[in-house]
Formats: structure tokens, sequence, C-alpha cells
């Protein structure tokens, strides 16, 4: 082992480390980081004390740095953190199973007991992970932060493809902390009036150059890493907000929010939107007025698995006054079933369809579906609307509501982005 400066603990730090991996990346051979957590440090710490906390980190240093391969280098990266750089990258894998496993086997002895201690792990290689420091060492942190996330004591490897996905994940959790996730709002027209009648809240991810990134680029990572019903209460609160700044407002209009079925799973979170809501439409009562409508929209991937567990949590929303949307129907199995077990107000058609209008035979499925909906009183409601043709044909299939691009694209409030008045239709503007 090639120690870099020496320190209290005789061991590299955080910046002498950089320095090493800056130096390997300037040799340009292909080199491995490995970057070990010791679980639940704060917890050991804790329950048994600082001095213990100092043993199982001098302790855990000494098994990291007898069970490296000749060449390596390993130092302190902060917290209960080390880094570890190795050269030899044919055999990583089976050199992180190695640490891992020792780390496992050690025991220390307490006052009381024998504590055996566990540690997770994230690799990265170079170039393959990165091919410049701040890549590869974010890239090493992702992916340690995954390996805590699918359980600890394990490692994780950042793969070209995983370190964007995991990286995204950071990206997405630090904005969640710092409030970083804003509502777009979409507007929703009547197509019989052509007026605006409402708006769905999307949720966008603003970075901290001031960038905005759509849902469309963390919504799949935020349910892998199961953080979605994060998102929809930041979103939902702030459309209660901004129902609730409005709610005096004479002009009738419908505030959709996308829900998941990972909020659904998180009673603590659906109790206090709940308590939200109803103190918002109790406000409205005592004002001698119905205040703005809110709508909740689910798809049937998030309704898919358990409908009465679906069901008992938001009947009580509905209860409160609440409405639900089917959202993306004709996408995947779209069923009329869910229609029966849930009293849905609205169907959304999913985009996909829409813009297929052209077709005779996606016409007709859009005709029944309209036709079905129509005949149990549901309001449908037309997606992802781009042009004046397609705006033509769902308006002559008897579609009650339509939003697209055509109309509008989400945009966030404009107050917030001192973008034009929210409410003056590019369409009627132009004469469209
Ligand atoms: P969605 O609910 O079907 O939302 C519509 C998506 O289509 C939005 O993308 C919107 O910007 C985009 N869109 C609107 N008009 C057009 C159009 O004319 N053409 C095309 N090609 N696209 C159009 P976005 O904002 O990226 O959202 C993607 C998906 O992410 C949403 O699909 C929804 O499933 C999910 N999502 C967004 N915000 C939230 C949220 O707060 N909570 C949850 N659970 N999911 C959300
Ligand atoms: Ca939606
Ligand atoms: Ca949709």
């Amino acid at each position: 082992m090639a120690p870099v400066s020496d320190h209290d603990d005789g061991i590299p730090d955080r910046s002498a480390l950089r320095q090493t991996v800056s130096e390997h990346i300037r040799r340009g051979a292909p080199f491995g980081l490995i970057l070990c957590d010791i679980d639940r440090f704060k917890l050991i710490n804790y329950s048994l004390g600082h001095e213990f906390g100092d043993r199982v980190l001098c302790q855990t240093a000494a098994v990291l740095r007898d069970t490296l391969a000749a060449g390596g280098t390993i130092g302190r990266w902060g917290g209960p953190e080390f880094l570890c750089i190795v050269d030899d990258i044919a055999n990583l894998d089976a050199q992180v199973e190695k640490l891992r496993h020792r780390v496992e086997r050690l025991v220390l002895l307490s006052t009381t007991s024998r504590i055996r201690i566990t540690a997770s792990f994230g690799v990265a290689s170079y170039p393959a992970d990165g091919h410049d420091a701040a890549d590869l060492l974010n890239a090493v942190d992702a992916a340690l932060y995954h390996a805590k996330e699918w359980g600890r004591n394990r490692a994780v490897r950042a793969t070209v493809i995983q370190k964007r996905v995991l990286g995204m994940g950071v990206t997405l959790e630090a904005a969640l902390h710092e409030n970083r996730i804003v509502p777009a709002y979409q507007p929703i027209v009547s197509l019989k009036t052509k007026a605006v009648v409402g708006e769905e809240a999307l949720a966008r991810l603003q970075m901290p150059d001031g960038e905005l990134l759509a849902a469309d680029e963390f919504i799949e990572v935020s349910r892998q890493l199961q953080l979605t019903y994060k998102i929809d209460q930041s979103i939902i609160r702030a459309t209660l907000e901004r129902c609730m700044a409005n709610r005096v407002n004479p002009q009738p209009h419908a505030h959709f929010v996308n829900i998941s079925g990972n909020l659904l799973r998180h009673p603590d979170a659906v109790q206090e939107l709940l308590e939200l809501v109803r103190a918002y439409v109790a406000t409205c009562r005592a004002e001698g007025h119905q205040g703005r409508m809110m709508v909740l929209e689910l798809t049937e991937r998030e309704l898919f698995g358990d409908i009465a567990h679906a069901k008992a949590i938001l009947m009580p929303f509905v209860e409160a006054g609440l409405q639900l949307a089917l959202d993306d129907f004709g996408h995947g199995y779209s069923s009329f079933q869910y229609l029966a077990d849930l009293p849905f107000s609205f169907l959304k058609i999913e985009g996909s369809l829409i813009r297929r209008l052209a077709e005779p035979t996606t016409r007709k499925i859009v005709q029944g579906i309209q036709r079905i909906a129509a005949e149990l009183g549901i309001k449908t409601l037309a997606e992802g609307v781009e042009t004046p043709g397609i705006a033509h044909i769902v308006e002559d299939l008897g579609i009650d509501w339509a939003q697209g691009f055509f109309y509008d694209a989400a945009r966030l409030d404009q107050q917030a982005d001192g973008h034009r008045p929210l409410w003056q239709p590019r369409w009627s503007v132009s004469g469209k």
C-alpha cells in the first residue's frame, strides 16, 4: 500500500485521495475505485460511544489495508467512509468481495458484548465510469448510495448505464432535500367553449444552474428508488397552495395532479395530504363557496397491484370533495374494469393513441372509448394534442376536454420564472 501523506491516523485524507485519483488519470492506465462505508455507523457511535466508534474505524481501516492487493492506496474519505484506489482492475469484483467478507468477519469487543459490523461498497473503474476525477468520484459515490439503498452489506458497480441512473438518483435526492422539485402547469381546454377549464401540475426538477428537467428525465429513476411519493407530496402541496391562493377566483377551474402507487404505500404522507385537503375544503365552505376543484390522476400501472387497497386510500379524498381521473387510458392493457372499481370522473386518453387519430382504426377505438365514457357519465380528456388537425378530430369525436402542445406546454408559475401570464392561451392570441 502506498500512503500519499501521513495524518493523525496515518492514512491519506480526502484531499490527498483526490490528488492521487487525478495523478492516476494523468498517467492514463486503468484503475479502480472502491468506496467503503461502515453500515449504521451513527447508531454504533450513538449506542456504544465515540471511543468504540473510533476503534471500529481503526480496525476497519486495518482490515481494508491488509486485504487490499499490493499497489493499492487507502484513505479516509470522510465520516465512516474509506476510499481505496487499486491498480488491478481485472479482479476488481473479487477484491471487493474479499473486502466485504473480511469486514463482516471482524469481531469487536465492547465492555458487554462481541460486536460484528458490515460495510457497503461502491465500485467504479477508470476509464469506463468516468474520464475525470469529478465524474469518477460521483459514479463511485452514487454506486455506494445504491448499495446502501438496496439493503447494505453489499457492493454495487457503477457501470456506465448505472452511473446515469444512479447519478440521477443522487441529483433527485438533493433536489427533494432542497425543495427544487416544482410544479409546471399545462392548461386544459374545453373543446366546446375553447376556454381554459383546468391545468395539470407536472413535476420539474430545477438544477442548481437553473436548468429545468422534465418529469420524463427523472420519474423512472424515482420509481426505482421508491422516491415518487416525495415528488407527489411536493407537487400536491404546491397545488393545494395554488388552489388556496386562487380559491375565490370565480373562474371554474380544475387542478389535476398525478399520484403514484408509491404514494399509496406511504400512509403517513397520505394522511398529511388528506388533512391539508380537508383544511382547504373547510376554508372554502366556511367562506360559502366551493373553491377550485382538485382531481387526482392515477394510471392503470399504479393501480394494478391492489385495487382494494387503492380504493381504501382514495375514498377519503373523494369523500372530502376531490375527483379522480384514470390517466394514460389506451396505453398497455386499458381495462374498463377500473371504471367500475373506483368512482372516476375523468378518463384521460393517452397521447400515443390521440396522435394516431388520422388512422381510421384508431379513430374507431377512440370513438368507442368516448361512447362508453359518455354512457357512464365520465368526462373524456384527449392528451398530447399537437396539431390543429388532431384538435379538430378530437372535437368531432365529442371528446370533452384536451391538452397538448397545440394549446400550450407546461410552464412554471410566471411569478416563479417571469414567463408571460399563464392564462393567455396561445391559440386565441394567434387566431388558431
Ligand atoms: P403524464 O401524466 O401523461 O403527463 C403528460 C406528459 O406529456 C408530460 O410530460 C407533458 O409535458 C407531456 N406532454 C404534454 N403535451 C404534450 C404533447 O402535445 N406532445 C407530447 N409528445 N408530450 C406532451 P412530463 O412532464 O415529462 O411527464 C411525464 C410523466 O411523468 C407524466 O406523464 C406522469 O406520468 C409523470 N409525472 C409527472 N409529474 C408527476 C408527479 O408529480 N407525480 C407523479 N407520480 N408522476 C408525475
Ligand atoms: Ca397525468
Ligand atoms: Ca397521461
